[in-house]
């Protein structure tokens, strides 16, 4: 009898759809996390990530705690933990809430059939989405491809099943919790440094996720008009409580739409929910086109022939370490190694300059967010690069090639983004420092390690291979 829940990207105690369904089928509710082998092993030991899951178990283990219940971490191959950890506490049945990533299906699959095996269920849940995979298609019942047509039938679904939004309660049936004293591996137990997470600039756990949406709040109605400008505080910077799920999802959606019903959020508020829906089309996109994880969107691009050998190499370390002498996209890169994090007109415009200046295969840059990105999705991260490069669903055209310079002086007209993150150029005005070359250059400071027109060039004949 009873059940274990299984945490994953869900760590919160609040409006929890599988623990909502544990507890209301009776106890004792036991409730595990596993720091997963397979995917700890290629991160590097001061990982940020699992800093912050580690930060954010914690707080989880006392609110589980607070609640009656108790948390046990284990380390090891999640394939073989659970079950074992289900075999020794006896339980029927194991919850958790669905995780969309393909090597989390290949491994929830594995789960359900090593508990099947000795009589358990796997019990799935929708919880970290409104509207998962297949549950907005087009009026004709297919996967759309296109943004616009998907916002509207997921804001159309929404108004036809408001219960979507309704909250998984846990604590009205926390009499079912399993008593216990957690148990939580310290980061050296598990192989890991830890890290100072003041550095993210991002406070871990559900308070964290809870002060980061308050203070959002206030700043909503003015998302629309501030969101493009790196150094105003204009994001909700929730990405990656949404990967990790300190935040839910409902109670985002709920409070942005009660805002919009009263009036109060502005027009930033339908902005910032058309970037919430972003993050369910993506997830939709790779559901249904999985080739996307190695392959261009549309297959013409896979013409496509990207720089190699050692000169492209090169250019790609600098690009990695933000030494490309086009200061918008080395402070940009240097935010992304200092903190892990990376503003989302700067993701645009780092991705095209690598694609489109550097002619360097996207799946390249792809893989380097992969390992920076604290709020890494899978999804996300290779929608947004496959939209930079030209070969997304809904992508930018191909033809359209950001230039590296005006991007800067539009959306960091001052300067002061690249200044914060560039210290060679802290001396130059708003003049001088969207392109130094211009103006005599700064001490300590590269030359651009391309001429931008002579690539916009180049660009346009390796994507003309997409026409023919
Ligand atoms: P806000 O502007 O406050 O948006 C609110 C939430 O909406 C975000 O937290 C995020 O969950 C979602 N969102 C916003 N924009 C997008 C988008 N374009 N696509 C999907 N979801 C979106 N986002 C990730 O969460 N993980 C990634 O790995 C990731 N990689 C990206 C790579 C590239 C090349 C590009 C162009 C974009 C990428 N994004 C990714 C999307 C976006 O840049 C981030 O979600 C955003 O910058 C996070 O900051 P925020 O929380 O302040 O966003």
């Amino acid at each position: 009898t009873g059940a274990l829940v299984w945490f994953r990207r869900d760590l919160r105690v609040f409006d929890h759809a599988a623990l909502h369904h544990a507890l209301r089928a009776g106890g004792p509710v036991h409730c595990a996390f596993v720091f997963d082998t397979p995917i700890l092993a290629p991160l590097p030991h001061d990982d940020r990530r699992v800093a912050f899951i580690h930060a954010s178990l914690a707080e989880l283990a006392a609110e589980l705690e607070a609640l009656g219940g108790h948390l046990l971490v284990l380390h090891g191959d999640a394939r073989d933990e659970v079950p074992r950890l289900a075999a020794r506490l006896q339980v029927a049945a194991v919850h958790a809430n669905e995780d969309y990533d393909p090597a989390a299906i290949a491994r929830d699959g594995a789960v359900a059939a090593a508990l099947q095996a000795e009589g358990r269920a796997l019990h799935l849940y929708k919880d970290q989405v409104i509207f998962a995979r297949d549950e907005v298609l087009s009026q004709a019942g297919k996967p759309l491809t296109v943004f616009t047509p998907y916002k509207k039938a997921w804001l159309r679904r929404l108004d036809a099943e408001p219960a979507a939004l309704a909250p998984w309660q846990v604590e009205p049936h926390r009499a079912a919790f399993a008593p216990g004293r957690s148990q939580l591996p310290t980061l050296a137990d598990i192989g890991f440094a830890s890290v100072d997470l003041a550095a993210v600039g991002i406070e871990a756990g559900m308070r964290g996720g809870a002060a980061q949406f308050d203070g959002f709040v206030d700043r909503m109605a003015a998302y629309d008009t501030a969101r493009d400008f790196p150094a105003q505080d204009g994001t909700s910077r929730l990405s990656l409580h949404l990967r990790f799920g300190t935040v839910s999802i409902r109670h985002l959606v709920r409070t942005v739409t009660a805002l919009a019903a009263r009036g109060q959020a502005g027009s930033g508020g339908a902005t910032w929910l058309s970037e919430l829906i972003w993050r369910e089309f993506y997830q939709m996109i790779l559901y249904f086109n999985p080739h996307v994880v190695h392959a261009s969107f549309k297959p013409a691009f896979d013409k496509v022939q990207w720089e190699t050998g050692a000169e492209a190499d090169a250019l790609f370390a600098a690009w990695c370490a933000g030494r490309t002498g086009y200061p918008l996209v080395d402070a940009a890169m240097a935010q992304l190694n200092g903190t892990g994090f990376m503003h989302n007109r700067l993701r645009m415009v780092t991705a095209s300059f690598l694609c489109k200046d550097l002619g360097i295969d996207w799946r390249r840059g792809e893989a380097y967010f992969a390992d920076k990105l604290v709020d890494y999705e899978l999804a996300s991260n290779n929608g947004g690069w496959q939209w930079a490069a030209s070969t997304g669903c809904d992508a930018q055209p191909f033809f359209r090639i950001f230039n590296p310079v005006t991007q800067s002086e539009k959306f960091d007209p001052d300067g002061a983004f690249i200044r914060a993150w560039v210290p060679a150029l802290g001396a130059l005005d708003a003049r001088a420092i969207h392109a130094p070359w211009l103006h005599g250059g700064a001490p300590g400071y590269p030359a651009p390690i391309v001429d931008h027109a002579e690539a916009r060039g180049r660009t346009l004949e390796r994507y003309a291979v997409v026409k023919a």
